[in-house]
């Protein structure tokens, strides 16, 4: 198949005009006479390449000159980790906010750690909606206040983000990064997996308070596990995924191409409500699992009426090109991501055949 409908979760689809520029240098990088595969870290060559992407990240979400940027491998998931190493000493505890699978993983990583303690959950519902802070209780002792911004599995998102002044909030923002305007002065740490919004896997991208990062008891912490090593070498401490950096740098441009962070998120919300209307107004045929005030602009859940259905639907599907409609393997059901270079068009598409599907079952 040449050309399908991309909604995987993760990786994902990439805008098409990054992976051309790409395609155009790749066996000959800015006369160099090879790809930027090729380059030595440590060359003007690629250290352009480095910059630019910085320059332009820190530009489109408008990150303060009190935060650095970080590149580090490992993806989200060893972030879980480095965080505690870095941040929770013996006598604080790390809060965890718990909306899904992937805070829990976060919230066990902390646990294998130190101190840590569950400020607010949704499991009770099946994490169908972000929790209210309103009641959270906290305290000088709190170390950080971990969210998951966007909850890739179950399809909710926070729309607003909480306002915390006893201890850094850190976020994860592995799928919806980039989505969406921000105030990065809010958080103290950001971290996101660059495979959805940002570019290939493989790096992984940590917007850090350079007060959090400096102030760090990280005197047992190994060397690579440690912010300040990134920081203090611009993430050149060791040979960085320079790939990686190089395609999220032609990502960057292209979203600024089209205009930058508000016509991204205005687009991202028009193709949402293109399927979450599918969805209302389907009397019930279609299930959202998020709660209508949680619901996710980037991962989009639903279940139909039964196994079966959704069976015929997610195969009807796939022949007709749809690719990745799955549900993740632990909730089922389907699930649309349409993340930054999903087009509106695919999801239009999306809500065709699924007025189809409904029509003849
Ligand atoms: N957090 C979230 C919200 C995710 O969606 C994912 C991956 N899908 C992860 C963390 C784990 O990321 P990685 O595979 O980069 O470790």
């Amino acid at each position: 198949m040449s050309s399908v409908y991309n909604f995987n979760a993760g990786p994902a689809a990439l805008p098409k005009p990054a992976l051309e520029a790409a395609q155009k240098e790749l066996l000959n990088f800015n006369h160099t006479g090879m790809s930027v595969m090729e380059l030595s870290h440590r060359s003007s060559d690629y250290d352009a390449v480095h910059q630019q992407a910085k320059q332009l990240l820190k530009k489109l979400l408008a990150i303060p000159d009190s935060h650095d940027i970080l590149f580090v491998q490992g993806g989200a998931s060893l972030q879980f980790a480095m965080l505690p190493y870095n941040l929770l000493s013996s006598d604080k505890v790390g809060q965890y906010v718990l909306t899904g699978s992937w805070s829990e993983k976060a919230l066990k990583e902390g646990s294998l750690l130190g101190q840590t303690n569950v400020l607010a959950s949704s499991k009770e519902t099946n994490y169908t909606s972000i929790p209210d802070l309103s009641n959270a209780v906290f305290s000088d002792k709190d170390a950080y206040v971990h969210i998951t911004s966007n909850n890739t599995i179950y399809g909710t998102q926070w729309n607003t983000f909480p306002d915390i002044s006893q201890a850094p909030l850190v976020a994860d923002m592995s799928s919806d990064i980039l989505s969406r305007n921000l105030d990065v002065n809010k958080f103290g740490i950001i971290y996101a997996g660059a495979q959805k919004n940002l570019g290939p896997s493989g790096v992984t991208v940590v917007i850090a308070k350079k007060e959090i990062i400096e102030s760090a008891n990280t005197k047992h912490v190994p060397t690579m596990l440690r912010y300040s090593t990134f920081s203090e070498n611009d993430s050149l401490y060791n040979t960085p995924p320079t790939f990686g950096i190089y395609l999220l740098g032609k990502v960057l441009e292209w979203v600024e191409s089209i205009g930058g962070m508000d016509k991204l998120e205005q687009a991202n919300e028009e193709k949402a409500k293109v399927i979450y209307e599918t969805i209302d107004q389907s009397n019930g045929f279609y299930n959202g699992h998020a709660e209508p005030s949680s619901r996710s602009t980037m991962n989009i859940t639903f279940t139909l009426p039964n196994e079966e259905l959704s069976k015929r639907f997610l195969s009807l599907a796939k022949e007709r090109g749809f690719v990745g409609l799955n549900g993740h393997r632990s909730i089922g059901g389907c699930r649309a991501s349409i993340y930054n270079a999903v087009p509106l068009e695919a999801c239009i598409a999306l809500r065709d055949l699924m007025i189809e599907f409904q029509k003849a079952n």
